[in-house]
């Protein structure tokens, strides 16, 4: 065995990689050879192309060691991605293996992303055949549209959707082209000589895999990072004969016709025991996959990506194991038995990333056959740019940080930011742009953040929808209502939805139709659906969240003297705001969950409200401070439109409504007041509204009316809405804001540091 092994745990895979380019350093620094060291991946193209960029930043050579798979090239793994499509009735997962083959760029090159893109966040898991493709993507492109209209309409941000139906229509071309290569009947029985040649015309020709191998041979080029050309020249030929070969034997054995599934397995079986020697084209590291350490020795074997439920695996070897996972688990064993033994005498490391894609990874269980490894938390490492530029930090850093998508040759201002800087803010965005301007930059005018979703569970977001469209579903019903033509006081008072308490179970029935109806319309076969409707609906033994909301929503009726009247309420107001020496016009869009009023004498009282699934993390301070603008603004906002209207109303709360997203929740729902007035408060306790806590810094607010403390508030968002209009977005986080952001390979901050208040030029 191996004299240390180590299983360490990076912060993610990008530090993975460095770890272990700086123990080669440290080693060679120590007097080892290049020689001595191997870097062992697992096979993940995510690693290799990690280590082929960060390996030249720290000056590490590497090596290629072989004898090498015919499976594992990149050739070898496009053919096997695609036969999967094909017998797997066009899975999503395999349309994306198929699309990280770097060979298959013409294919790729428009739409791959947005279709994996929209897959991901329209749900489409794939196995139904390419008809569902077509069926759901037409469908998503008719929404969008639909969309933009009303968009356009309200004056929403028109321009989203219609980059939103560029997307689709993208998407449905690349769908188009595969299908035009790969759709085949994959049921039906075929002899073996029509599936070799069918192989050939379909994956091979038909997504021009020997035009892509020519014009890298022309080019001399390596395909992708991590595969020479004569390699995959080699592993191309040795695939063809193989196809030869499997049509010469079924016709020699008279093999019985298979369906197309069965022939794959049978074939590719073949080609997995395939493998090329090429030699090592250059000193350095050895990077080598755990099968090609075999009767190999080293002082240090490094591995990356020593996580469960991807360890050990070879690139290619997913085949295995859904069709034969007995020989999968026995390659996996062997993998694993290389590795130890090619670091007989030696050191063994062990290297994971602690979170993939914001989940938290565990050690693969392989972990369980070396008892005598020590497990331990590997220090952040040193980053290569860092060390090695000696330029000062300021200059460096706008060197790196150009960003081509801006680089208007004559200065002139790029369509984006034009963009940008004529909109209506919402609040979410002035969040966005208090939290970090580059931030904002990166995610929501270059789009960098990619969304992901789980198909298995509702996300937090989706189950406040499910209860927005479900408590405003019950209202119209209650109480249908046309659409608000005039806004006067007598309409707007009639419009107040009052929830009679003697007619309580008559709503509890109201609702549990509607649930029944929602989840209908939606197909809610999710797996914790079940679980999903019985935290709505509750059992015979305890009241769900939807019967918890309903008699809170009649005893706060009842309490206050408020009901809601205006629902979902758009407005797009130019607000005024103080700007010191002059007032400032402040363009807003909102979008108001609903709007409560109450009849105070002559005069007319109201409260904004929004519905979120939790409230308690809502507190004042940050509202005040401005950093949780939503509220300030729909107040303006509703002041403003009403005003202009001739209808003369005081705002004396905003309120989060929360419906709780589970029933061992005692505080859900709730109702929790973040700015109000002494009108709102009043003198004793409420018992179906909660007021945030008041620090002692704000202790004089309350004594203010509402519209003052609103009128102190806004000015705050003036800043961002000038470095908007400035074209800057300068790399300054708020207090934890870098936590959760994951822009941090974009703005450098770990390099560079956040922007300070006179560094002008420190930004995009
Ligand atoms: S990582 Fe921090 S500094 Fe960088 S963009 Fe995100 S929030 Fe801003």
């Amino acid at each position: 065995v191996p004299q240390q092994i180590t299983i360490a745990q990076c912060a993610s895979r990008l530090d993975e990689v460095r770890t272990a380019l700086m123990e080669v350093r440290h080693m060679v620094a120590s007097g080892g050879a290049l020689t001595d060291i191997c870097l062992c991946l697992p096979g993940s193209t995510d690693y290799r192309q990690l280590l082929d960029q960060q390996a030249r930043l720290y000056g590490v050579p590497l090596a290629m060691s072989l004898p090498r798979r015919v499976a594992t090239t990149r050739i070898g793994a496009a053919i096997a991605a695609a036969c999967q499509v094909m017998t797997g009735g066009w899975q999503r997962i395999d349309l994306q293996r198929l699309f990280a083959e770097p060979l298959l760029e013409s294919i790729r090159a428009t739409g791959a992303a947005d279709l994996i893109e929209i897959a991901l966040r329209d749900r489409i898991r794939g196995g139904l055949g390419v008809e569902h493709w077509h069926e759901r993507l037409e469908w998503g492109l008719q929404a969008t549209l639909a969309s933009k209209e009303r968009a356009s309409e309200s004056g929403d941000d028109v321009f989203a959707r219609d980059r939103s139906v560029r997307a689709y229509e993208r998407a449905r071309g690349v769908v188009q082209r595969l299908e035009s290569h790969l759709h085949v009947a994959s049921t039906e029985e075929l002899p073996g000589v029509d599936f070799a040649s069918m192989i050939m015309e379909s994956v091979v020709g038909g997504l021009q895999l020997d035009e892509a191998l020519e014009r890298a041979l022309v080019a001399g080029q390596a395909v992708a990072d991590d595969s020479v050309i004569e390699v995959e020249l080699e592993a191309f030929d040795k695939i063809r004969d193989s196809l030869t070969l499997y049509a010469s034997l079924a016709q020699d054995h008279e093999l019985p016709a298979l369906t197309l599934a069965e022939h794959v397995s049978a074939w590719w079986g073949m080609v997995e025991k395939m493998s090329i020697d090429v030699g090592t084209h250059h000193a350095g590291v050895t990077v080598a996959t755990p099968a090609e350490l075999r009767s190999r020795r080293f002082r240090h074997v490094i591995v990356l990506g020593f996580i469960d439920g991807e360890f050990p695996r070879t690139a290619g070897s997913y085949f295995d194991e859904e069709l034969l996972p007995l020989v999968a688990r026995r390659l996996d064993a062997e993998a694993m038995a290389d590795m130890l033994v090619a670091a007989i005498g030696g050191r063994l490391t062990m290297l994971l990333p602690k979170m993939i894609d914001d989940t938290l990874t565990i050690p693969s269980t392989f972990a369980a056959l070396v008892p005598q490894a020590q497990f331990v938390q590997a220090d952040e490492p040193p980053v290569a740019a860092h060390q090695h530029d000696t330029r000062d930090v300021g200059e460096a850093y706008r060197a790196q940080q150009h960003v081509q998508l801006f680089a208007g040759a004559q200065g002139e201002v790029p369509e984006e930011i034009a963009q940008e800087q004529s909109r209506r803010m919402s609040a979410s965005r002035f969040d966005a742009m208090t939290k970090c301007p580059f931030a904002y930059l990166a995610t929501k005018v270059m789009r960098l953040d990619t969304a992901s979703s789980d198909d298995a569970r509702l996300t937090a977001l989706e189950r406040g929808n499910v209860m927005h469209e479900l408590i405003a579903e019950f209202f119209h019903r209650v109480m249908p209502r046309q659409a608000l033509a005039d806004v006067t006081r007598e309409e707007l008072l009639s419009r107040r939805v009052e929830l009679d308490p003697a007619g309580i179970e008559r709503y509890w029935e109201l609702l549990c139709r509607l649930v029944d109806e929602y989840a209908e319309r939606h197909a809610w076969t999710h797996t914790y659906a079940v679980a999903e409707r019985q935290a709505l609906v509750g059992s015979p033994a305890m009241a769900g969240l939807l019967r918890r909301w309903l008699e809170l929503e009649i005893e706060y009726q009842q309490e206050t003297g408020f009901a809601p009247a205006l629902f979902e309420l758009t407005l797009q107001e130019d607000l005024v705001v103080d700007g010191g020496a002059v007032s400032v016009a402040l363009p807003i869009t909102a979008r108001i969950d609903r709007v409560d009023l109450r009849q105070a004498g002559d005069d007319l009282e109201f409260t904004v409200n929004d519905y979120k699934p939790s409230a308690s993390n809502y507190a004042m301070n940050a509202v005040v401070e401005g950093t949780l603008s939503q509220m300030p603004i729909y107040l303006k906002a509703t002041a403003t439109w009403l005003a202009r209207h001739g209808v003369p109303a005081t705002g004396v709360g905003a309120v989060y409504r929360s419906f709780g997203s589970s029933i061992n929740q005692a505080e859900d729902p709730m109702n929790k007041v973040v700015l109000y007035d002494q009108r709102l408060k009043g003198a004793g306790r409420s018992r179906t509204m909660k007021f945030a806590q008041i620090s002692k810094s704000l202790a004089d607010l309350p004594e203010l009316t509402l519209a003052e403390q609103v009128d102190r508030i806004l000015p705050q968002l003036l800043a961002p809405r000038a470095e908007i209009l400035g074209g800057t977005f300068a790399v300054r986080p708020a207090k934890y804001a870098c936590q959760t952001c994951r822009m941090s390979e974009f703005c450098r901050i770990r390099q560079w540091g956040p922007a300070t208040a006179d560094e002008k030029g420190h930004h995009a």
